[in-house]
């Protein structure tokens, strides 16, 4: 058998990160910047005020208190100034352009509000609630490093420096099929021998989890044909295909069957419960990765947390590798088969347990439904008693 890391090691080697293209900003968010964005001016571009209140010279109201006259009313986004004078004040709003004159503003709250003439009831410094042209960023400096992963945050300082469109790599496309002659869509009748298909929601929304846009194409029996028909369909506007169902050894295998004709897809048991059977390969004269994932529900989520997740952040140009863990003490004894890496189901606390939830399963989607976290026991243990530290991947 294969080992887990084996197979990372695989996949990762196959997948390439996507090309990187001239993105609107609002299509950008999820995507990895593939330059480097500077603004072309200082943010802020001018001095501005930092509080509704009035502009002064902070040497007419070191004595308080003091009326001065108001000469002039500036909002933000005013284009004509007036220069305060010595003993002149001037209305101002937060955001509006500090006129030539002023060392600093007085918050309205410290003064009686007026608009034709001000009481000033306490002294400030100057400078006092200005805020300094290019005090957040100089002309020409780097405000984004290319790599950066664009979430609300980046986005806004890409518009914030005027960009409408940034070269970046976007988020990997990625079909969902499920497949089996059993399999429903919820919503519908259950007739004997029937579920309902849980699998391509799962991962549907696990693609998105992972920054990835998803596309449920349902699923499609047990019919090889089938199945090459409509990855025919998908492959054009795919980075990635998953499949779930039909890789392991029995008969009615739609998924190795149809692909590995092929010849670029292969079919492997990976030392791992669950989750053994497990294909990977690529499609297409663009060699799309396919991720062929064994079709029970528990079986197919840790596949994809293990292997597809790494892949498209590989893919989205990020750091991507094995899930990081955490240590945890277990609330009781676990069981692993032997030459086996098992990710056991588990609910892990805040005061540092992991208890094992009830009906582990490969079929036991409730169950890990219930769960928070992944508790890994490694091929060389058997069995590991309660109390013991071990290794957790966070859901
Ligand atoms: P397979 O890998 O196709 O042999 O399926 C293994 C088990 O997973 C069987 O019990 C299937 O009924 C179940 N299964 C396969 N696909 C799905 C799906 N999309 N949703 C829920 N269960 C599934
Ligand atoms: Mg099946």
């Amino acid at each position: 058998m294969k080992s887990v890391d084996a197979h990372l090691a695989d996949i990762l080697a196959t997948v390439r990160p996507l090309a990187p293209l001239e993105l609107e900003v609002e299509q950008a968010l999820g995507a990895t910047l593939a330059e480097e964005v500077s603004s072309p001016v200082p943010l802020p571009p001018f001095d501005n005020s930092a509080m509704d209140g009035y502009a002064v010279r902070a040497a007419d109201i070191s004595e308080v208190p003091v009326t001065l006259p108001v000469i002039d009313d500036v909002a933000a986004g005013s284009e004509e100034l007036r220069a305060v004078g010595p003993g002149h004040a001037v209305r101002i709003m937060t955001g509006a352009p500090v006129p030539a004159g002023a060392d600093a503003v007085v918050p309205v709250e410290w003064t009686d509000g007026g608009t034709v003439s001000v009481r000033i009831d306490r002294p400030v410094q100057a400078g006092n609630a200005i805020r300094r042209a290019g005090e957040d960023v100089q002309a020409g400096d780097v405000v984004l490093k290319a790599g950066t992963l664009i979430g609300a945050a980046q986005l806004g300082i890409i518009a914030g420096v005027g960009r409408r469109r940034v070269l970046a790599r976007p988020r990997p496309r990625v079909v969902v099929i499920s497949t089996g002659a059993e399999l429903v869509e919820p919503g519908g009748q259950l007739a004997p021998g029937q579920i309902w298909d849980s699998n391509s929601f799962t991962l549907t929304a696990a693609v998105r989890e992972a920054g990835a846009e998803g596309f449920r194409a349902g699923s499609v029996g047990d019919d090889p044909a089938v199945l090459l028909d409509k990855l025919d369909t998908h492959l054009v506007l795919a980075d990635a295909i998953i499949t779930s169902g039909g890789v392991s050894m029995g008969a009615y295998e739609p998924v190795k069957e149809a692909l590995s004709p092929l010849g670029t897809v292969r079919f492997e048991k990976v030392a791992m419960q669950p989750g053994m059977p497990q294909g990977f390969g690529v499609l297409g004269d663009d060699q799309v990765p396919i991720f062929a994932l064994p079709g029970n529900p528990v079986s197919s989520f840790v596949s994809f947390r293990l292997f597809v997740r790494p892949a498209l952040d590989k893919m989205r140009g990020l750091p991507g590798g094995m899930p990081e863990t955490v240590t945890a003490y277990v609330t009781g004894p676990l069981r692993s088969p032997a030459g086996r890496r098992s990710y056991l189901r588990g609910v892990l606390a805040s005061d540092g347990t992991v208890s094992p939830v009830h009906g582990q399963g490969s079929h036991q989607l409730a169950a890990l439904a219930s769960a928070n976290a992944l508790i890994v026991v490694s091929e060389d243990v058997t069995e590991v008693a309660g109390g013991t530290e071990v290794e957790v991947i966070r859901l």
